[in-house]
């Protein structure tokens, strides 16, 4: 890893890249630049380096390499999600948790999606879940994490009453499938990705967040459930997903999702035992600070703090000049004034929610770094 010069806490939003994925990468890079479509000998050497890291992710999630399609980052790999499957299903409806990242909630809406409450600590509400899903539903979307709160949705749970829904659609004699979609984005460092333990139809990660290149990503896509593609042209990954393939960026995000499954169950200890250290750190030193989310069923990387009466802008340029990074709110939504769209659906009023920031963990990220920002805090929040 490239060694910082700063405290780094925005694991969240984006991770350095891996060397070893670098390494993998460079090759495609130059040499073998060629298209994976040419039927000249370079050209399926580049073919079967693509399909290689197709059955490298394949394994990992425990699927059919035929069920990989590479895309550009989660924001595709989410909006085909949705929009392909309403497009092939049009007047039917779509169920999503009112806290999916924003490349699932923008299609959604424009679908009339049916929007899913969450508690206080961030997490779905199954029951109203089971009420809201009717014989019209095709689609549910929820986020394995949330990448504000790191709080873990039960997709297992999910998984149950859609196919409680399939049993009772089979009886009556209605034909319309209903698919699961999860974005597991914020959950590839963290937990398995075993699609059949999950129960997912759908399931989308993306390579920046896993120490592979930015614009990569997966989409899981279960055998028989054909989306409408958004991108069409050549017919490439399946027809699903038209465009020259990124050999080099799908060997990356195969080696980097490869490295960080490898290395999954060690670091969610050592970096939970941070986020433990950071919490009781924080509420020793600031006993007004509230944290946000799950106590019990969190990411062990994301804590999302309030500190009542700050202005989190403020306070993230002041450890931002004191050499810590840390998040208002989600980078993805930072060009929009709006405070964000999860703190207000757990309850969070506009005034809190301007007073919370995220801070999200790493491999580099270590117990000195903890304790530093720490006291920066201390230092910026009684001074507000
Ligand atoms: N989903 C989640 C949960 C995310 O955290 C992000 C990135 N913040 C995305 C999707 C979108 O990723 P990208 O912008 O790289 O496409």
């Amino acid at each position: 890893m490239p060694k910082l010069t700063y405290i780094y806490l925005d694991y969240a939003a984006a991770t350095p890249m891996d060397p070893a994925v670098a390494k993998v990468m460079e090759p495609y890079l130059s040499q073998q630049f060629h298209n994976p479509s040419a039927t000249y000998l370079a050209g399926r050497s580049a073919r079967a380096a693509l399909e290689k890291s197709r059955a490298a992710v394949a394994r990992i999630f425990g699927v059919r390499p035929a069920e990989i399609v590479f895309t550009a980052g989660a924001t595709e790999a989410n909006n085909l999600a949705v929009t392909g499957v309403a497009k092939r299903f049009p007047k039917t409806e779509i169920l999503a948790s009112s806290i999916e990242h924003d490349s699932v909630l923008v299609p959604a809406r424009e679908l009339n999606a049916k929007m899913l409450p969450v508690s206080k600590h961030g997490i779905i509400d199954l029951e109203n879940l089971r009420k809201k899903i009717s014989n019209k539903t095709v689609l549910v979307s929820v986020m394995l994490v949330n990448n504000e709160l790191g709080s873990i949705q039960p997709i297992r749970q999910i998984s149950e009453l859609i196919k409680a829904e399939r049993l009772k659609r089979a009886a009556n004699n209605n034909k319309l499938p209903i698919y699961l979609h999860t974005d597991a984005t914020q959950a590839a460092n963290w937990l398995d990705l075993h699609v059949s333990r999950l129960g997912a139809d759908l399931m989308s990660i993306n390579g920046g967040k896993i120490y592979g290149p930015k614009q990569t990503g997966v989409l899981f896509v279960k055998a028989g459930v054909g989306l409408v593609p958004l991108i069409m042209g050549g017919g490439q990954e399946f027809g699903v997903r038209s465009g020259t393939e990124n050999v080099a960026g799908c060997v990356g995000l195969s080696k980097a999702l490869e490295i960080s499954q490898l290395c999954r169950v060690e670091e969610a200890k050592r970096v939970s035992e941070l986020r433990e250290l950071f919490i009781t750190g924080l509420q020793k030193s600031l006993p007004q600070v509230v944290i946000n989310g799950s106590p019990k069923t969190s990411a062990p990387h994301i804590v999302s703090a309030t500190f009542p009466g700050a202005d989190n802008e403020r306070l993230m340029m002041e450890l931002d000049e004191a050499g810590v990074q840390a998040a208002v709110g989600s980078a993805c939504s930072a060009s929009s004034d709006e405070p964000s769209h999860v703190l207000r659906a757990i309850g969070l009023d506009e005034a809190t929610a301007q007073s919370t920031l995220r801070f999200s963990f790493g491999r580099a990220t270590t117990k000195a770094n903890i304790s530093k920002t720490v006291s920066l805090l201390k230092k910026f929040a009684d001074n507000e």
